[in-house]
């Protein structure tokens, strides 16, 4: 019976809209509160993501003039020499997807599955015991729920209320925020054409994060990100503008889009994603590519993985125990290489300059590694790996080895992840998660 059946999505961006479908073509009777208006949700730009979750995900690709194939990336050291072009077969490319446009898709194939309330905003969540059962409305209304589904974003604001009986991570600490400014700027067009359209700055200026600079000959601008770990100052900002700018005279100085600074969860996955009543989706469960920060394949994915879960429930759909196995897919499909890659974000962040320069003029962080941690895959070193990377790099012998030991604990790390136990027992899963989280 559709009473029993009853899920509250908080947010609309494109995994909740995704979810709102499946689930509502399933027969539940689904309900969205998203706070922002329809025209305002999510960026006004186009962003990178993996076609191949569309198919995934049980979604047909979007519009063709909703996205374009992406170039490949030239990897830039921090010292600006000896960039990095890794070559990706046109097949395998990634594609640049119009944000709003992808919405404006999901949600037409969403809208008659779901209801959708926009410009509503949900103050709280109705707690009894250690059960969600529904939410406050900012405008004090109360609507129950057999599932509350927060797809509310990184800093969410139910995920933080939540007591602490239900062991959820409530905080996303800055130390594993990246915090990243986005700006589309004109074309200089007295400038000459780059020798790369599309480049990625590795540890940009010495720095805790990264930046990029991609020349759009097609759409007539310059793309800029700066993105920093744990803290993005103004003064920061500007001296990161001014480098690129410096170094790229095509961008242009008049601002089209964008301009403001956002926050990406840059992490392994939370370790608890779900409760009774209650479950976490996209960034409210730190679900991104930890080198980069890219969600939106992850998120469409986790739609998929809760919505079986959902509708091929074992016991009650909306127990822990159902629930939970929504996290067990997740984490090993998707989460447990994440919680390797951090490893390797980890490494390249606190790495000095001179060594990752060193590095890749060697090689010895080369396409291969730069491709893998990029798209989220573990970065591995083989025996013939390592020893040619021994003998190129032998005059940085400390350094190397302890890359080396970093990918290590990538291996190690990835595959504690994945092994996290498949059935809900208390005990155990507190035992796994007390080491995940250590
Ligand atoms: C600058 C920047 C660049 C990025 N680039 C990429 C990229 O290239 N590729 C990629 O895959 N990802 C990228 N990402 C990450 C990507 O945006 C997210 O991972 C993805 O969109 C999933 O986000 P989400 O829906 O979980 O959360 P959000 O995008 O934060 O959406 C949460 C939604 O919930 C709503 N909401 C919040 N609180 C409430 C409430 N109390 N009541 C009702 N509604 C509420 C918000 O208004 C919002 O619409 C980028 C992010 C940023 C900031």
């Amino acid at each position: 019976m559709k009473e029993s059946r009853r899920v509250i999505i908080v947010g609309a961006n494109q995994g909740a809209l995704a979810l709102a479908e499946m689930l509502g073509r399933s027969d539940f009777d689904v309900t969205v509160f998203e706070k922002k208006r329809q025209e305002d949700v999510s960026y006004d730009w186009h962003d990178i993501m993996s076609p191949s979750a569309f198919g995934a995900a049980g979604l047909p690709m979007p519009p063709s003039d909703c996205y374009t194939k992406k170039k490949c990336w030239a990897f830039v050291p921090p010292g600006k020499n000896d960039y990095i072009y890794v070559g990706v077969p046109d097949d395998n490319l990634d594609i640049s997807v119009e944000r709003r446009p992808l919405n404006a898709f999901l949600y037409g194939r969403a809208k008659d599955f779901a209801d959708f309330h926009y410009g509503t905003e949900v103050a709280s969540l109705i707690i009894e015991g250690l059960a969600v059962k529904g939410i406050e409305l900012a405008s004090g209304e109360r609507v129950s729920a057999d599932l509350v589904v927060d797809a509310s974003g990184a800093r969410s604001a139910l995920r933080g209320s939540l007591p602490q009986e239900f062991g959820i991570q409530q905080t996303l600490p800055d130390s594993d925020t990246f915090f990243v400014y986005r700006a589309f700027f004109d074309v200089n067009e007295s400038a000459e054409a780059p020798q790369y359209t599309n480049k990625l700055y590795m540890k940009h200026m010495g720095e805790q994060g990264v930046a990029w600079f991609i020349f759009d000959k097609e759409k007539n601008n310059t793309d800029v990100l700066i993105g920093r770990v744990g803290r993005l100052s103004e003064q920061t900002l500007k001296a990161a503008l001014d480098d690129m700018r410096a170094d790229n005279p095509k961008m242009g100085k008049t601002l089209l889009k964008g301009g403001q600074i956002d926050i990406i969860p840059v992490r392994q996955p939370i370790s608890k994603m779900v409760a009774a009543g209650y479950a976490l989706l996209g960034n409210s469960a730190f679900m991104t590519i930890p080198m980069m920060g890219s969600g939106m394949a992850c998120s469409l994915l986790a739609a998929r993985f809760l919505a079986d879960t959902l509708t091929s429930p074992q016991g009650d759909a909306f127990g822990i125990e159902n629930l939970y196995r929504y996290q067990v897919r997740y984490m090993k499909e998707i989460g447990a290489r994440h919680a390797g890659t951090v490893l390797m974000k980890n490494w390249m962040l606190s790495a000095p300059s001179d060594v990752i320069d060193f590095f890749m003029r060697k090689r010895i962080i080369g396409e291969k590694e730069l491709g893998a941690g990029n798209s989220g895959q573990g970065v591995t070193l083989s025996k013939r790996d390592v020893f040619i990377k021994v003998v190129k790099g032998f005059s940085r012998l400390p350094e190397l080895l302890r890359l080396k030991t970093t990918t290590d604990r990538i291996k190690e790390r990835t595959s504690f992840a994945a092994g996290i136990p498949e059935v809900y027992d208390k005990a155990e899963f507190e035992k796994w998660r007390s080491e995940y989280d250590s």
